[in-house]
């Protein structure tokens, strides 16, 4: 393989482009998370914005580029990006560039783009794209081109004093996590909580993970789970802190006190109302869940809303209109799919009633938690006892 050197990583954002006076607010925020990844994962690179996009300077080999690359295809604000040599603006090593272009190649087809950002260079985009596209052809061994349905994009941004090359790569878009305000979301070792937290945290929220656990009866599983889901999480917003409630004692006080068949609805209400005093600690202004209309009984729209009368914040449900597999398909994209399909025993598993309320109505519902005496007092007792872990 060809060896380059002076590479660096160019990183773009769109979304964050249009919005106008608070452009540099998203621009840092998105600078910030990346200097957190990169250290999280022992990189030192320099990240820096210049000319409205990003770049990533250092000692980058192209192996270490191909070990991030999977995170930055998720990264939220980033919508291209690729690790970019560069060229004189003489364009006296295109040969040699065009060399190291080919020989990616294989089988694939290709194309260049160029984007012309200095005005004073000499061709247009379209004279440097068909330059160094015939060079690439010259060099490649089975050239294909397509301008169209290529699978690989040369692509060059001719700016003021270089030209930066490289093989652009899709990201996901979206907005950088921390730049649309707090949230906590309520996570559980499954499948559609991580993806709920991921999705908000795509749409710029930063999310504040909270488990609810009864490790004394379930073991230690779930949390171990939830651990390593808010580590995936972790990566990709400046510093997370995961919050674990052990509601073990209030659950066999509901189990032992209220009507079987509203056990889930009034343990799912203890889950708001907890949340809702976290997120009002945190200066959160939201709480997230991994709901879906109809998925289970405890999400039946009656039951939902049964639950979230409870809450004193509003509830964000971006998984509420999705069906399983296509939630398990953006756990499997985001890497959380393996994590959330280990066999543990969740806490909501216990007390499971045998047949669950799947119309909750609000009247009945409030009238068993009247009964309930002593659940404030538990409530505060495990809210008192909550602990945390940094990521
Ligand atoms: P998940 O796949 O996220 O576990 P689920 O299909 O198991 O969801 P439920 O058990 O009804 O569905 O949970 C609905 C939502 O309630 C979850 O997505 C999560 O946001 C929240 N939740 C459930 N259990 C817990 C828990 N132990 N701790 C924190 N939040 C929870
Ligand atoms: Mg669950």
């Amino acid at each position: 393989m060809i060896k380059m050197n002076k590479a660096k990583i160019v990183l773009h954002y769109d979304e964050i482009a249009l919005k106008g006076n608070n452009r540099s607010y998203f621009e840092k925020a998105l600078v910030s998370n990346l200097r957190h990844f990169f250290k999280s994962k022992n990189i030192r690179l320099e990240v820096e914005r210049s000319w409205g996009r990003i770049f990533a300077k250092g000692d980058i080999s192209e192996e270490l580029f191909e070990s991030i690359k999977f995170n930055l295809k998720r990264f939220p604000g980033i919508s291209s990006f690729g690790l970019a040599h560069s060229m004189p603006l003489d364009m006296s090593n295109a040969e040699d560039l065009a060399k190291y272009f080919a020989a990616l190649l294989g089988e694939k087809s290709f194309r260049v783009s160029a984007k012309r950002v200095n005005k004073s260079f000499p061709k247009s985009s379209q004279d440097f794209e068909r330059e160094f596209g015939a060079l690439v052809y010259k060099a490649a061994k089975e050239p294909k081109v397509s301008m169209k349905n290529f699978d690989l994009e040369f692509f060059a941004e001719i700016l003021d004093k270089e030209i930066l090359l490289y093989v652009k790569e899709k990201g996901l878009g979206g907005l950088p996590s921390g730049s649309s305000g707090k949230a906590v979301s309520l996570l559980s070792a499954g499948f559609d909580s991580p993806v709920a937290s991921f999705l908000l945290q795509k749409r710029g929220v930063r999310v504040f993970p909270l488990h609810f656990h009864a490790s004394e009866k379930t073991g230690k599983e779930p949390l171990e789970a939830v651990k390593d889901l808010s580590k995936i999480l972790s990566e990709y917003q400046s510093g997370m802190k995961l919050a674990v409630i052990d509601v073990f004692e209030i659950q066999k006080y509901i189990a032992k006190n209220a009507p079987e068949k509203l056990r889930i609805v009034l343990i799912r209400r203890v889950f708001m109302r907890l949340s809702s005093r976290y997120a009002e600690q945190l200066g959160a202004l939201a709480l997230i869940t991994g709901e879906s209309v109809g998925q289970v009984a405890s999400q039946t729209l009656e039951n939902i809303i049964a639950s979230n009368e409870a809450a004193s914040l509003p509830v964000l449900r971006p998984l509420s209109g999705l069906n399983k597999n296509e939630i398990i398909d953006i756990a499997r994209f985001i890497g959380t799919e393996e994590i959330s399909s280990r066999p543990c025993e969740d806490t909501c598993s216990l007390f499971l009633p045998k047949f669950p309320e799947t119309k909750a109505k609000m009247k009945e519902v409030l009238k068993a938690e009247e009964n309930l005496s002593e659940l404030t007092e538990l409530e505060e007792k495990a809210y008192t006892a909550m602990e945390t872990f940094n990521f």
